[in-house]
């Protein structure tokens, strides 16, 4: 198994979009793993007629990839692959890409770092499998090692999915306990409002950010601090009370019991707002033993 710095699940708009993120920070030792047989993701699953983007196709691009040329105004399924692709082929990606893999678990490294589908698309990723590695670090800001590093035993064990229980993720990005791991258009990360594209790519953004810092300051791990998590998720909770998601209506945005973890409660600019900077001050950072000498 080759040496990487950095781990890719799926090809979908937010996969290759990291992708292409990481290859413009100079980062090329990354590999991308997708379960199907092509890039594209939703747009290359969904081939029913008529299937179309519902948001304008110009703000449903990438900044980096702008396209003058959309046919229609809602472009259709097969000519949003056809950008996809476009977009993988120009920033040629697919040497990056192994096809077929469908992961089904992730164990807990001390390196790798590794950037996740949708937890609804990605019914294996660590985003809704439980890692065993112990980890209940001191809260403490001091420029010391303050998370003790999992035992490779522990970071390899999974364990399935914790029944019902809805993500909480920090800044839709992190989740504590799963260091070093990134999500995509994860949980409180739905636009209602606006292209997925415009969140994904703050998130990218944010998610290369904090690649970076790990790899600059030789982390062995990237953690969020369980009090920097609930407070973003209390406030987050307390803006949805007044969205008409969580008015009394019943709608797929909501878990079985009630519970909404996928809307965000704002608007796009906010939301790219907040993950314009990685505050280290609401993470755990540990050192490889290298670092600590
Ligand atoms: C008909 C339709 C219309 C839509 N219209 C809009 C719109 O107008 N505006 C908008 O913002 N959004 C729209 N969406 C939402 C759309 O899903 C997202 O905008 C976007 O395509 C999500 O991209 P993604 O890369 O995050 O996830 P996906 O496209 O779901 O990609 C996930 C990738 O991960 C891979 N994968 C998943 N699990 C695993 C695993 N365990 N192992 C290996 N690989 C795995 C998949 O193969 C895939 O490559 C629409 C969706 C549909 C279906």
């Amino acid at each position: 198994m080759r040496d990487l710095s950095v781990l890719i699940i799926g090809a979908g708009f937010s996969g290759l979009g990291t992708a292409v993120a990481l290859r413009r920070e100079g980062i090329d030792d990354f590999a991308v793993l997708v379960r199907a047989d092509d890039v594209g993701g939703t747009w290359r699953d969904h081939t029913c007629p008529g299937a179309a983007c519902d948001i304008p196709s110009l703000l449903y691009s990438f900044s980096f990839a702008p396209n003058p040329g959309w046919s229609r105004t809602y472009s259709g399924s097969t000519e949003i692959l056809a950008y996809i692709r476009r977009i993988a082929d120009a920033h040629d990606l697919r040497r990056h890409i192994t096809f077929g893999a469908d992961v089904t678990g992730l164990g807990l490294p001390t390196h790798p770092r590794w950037v996740c589908p949708p937890p609804e698309s990605a019914p294996a990723t660590a985003s809704n499998t439980k890692s065993t590695a112990s980890c209940s670090p001191p809260d403490s800001t001091s420029g010391k090692p303050e998370h003790p590093s999992p035992s490779p035993a522990a970071a390899a064990a999974t364990s399935p999915p914790n029944g019902t229980a809805a993500p909480r993720p920090t800044r839709a990005s992190t989740s504590r306990a799963y260091p070093n791991l990134f999500i995509t258009a994860g949980p409180d990360s739905g636009p209602g409002h606006n292209s997925l594209l415009v969140y994904s790519e703050a998130q990218i953004n944010y998610i290369v950010h904090g690649i970076r810092t790990i790899l600059h300051r030789n982390l062995a791990t990237l953690d969020v601090k369980k009090n920097a998590q609930d407070t973003y998720n209390r406030r987050i909770q307390h803006r949805l009370t007044r969205t008409t998601w969580n008015s009394g209506c019943s709608s797929w945005y909501l878990t079985a019991d009630g519970f909404n973890a996928t809307m965000y409660p704002g608007f796009a600019t906010r939301y790219k707002r907040q993950l314009d900077h990685l505050d280290l001050d609401h993470y755990y950072l540990s050192h490889t033993p290298a670092a600590e000498a």
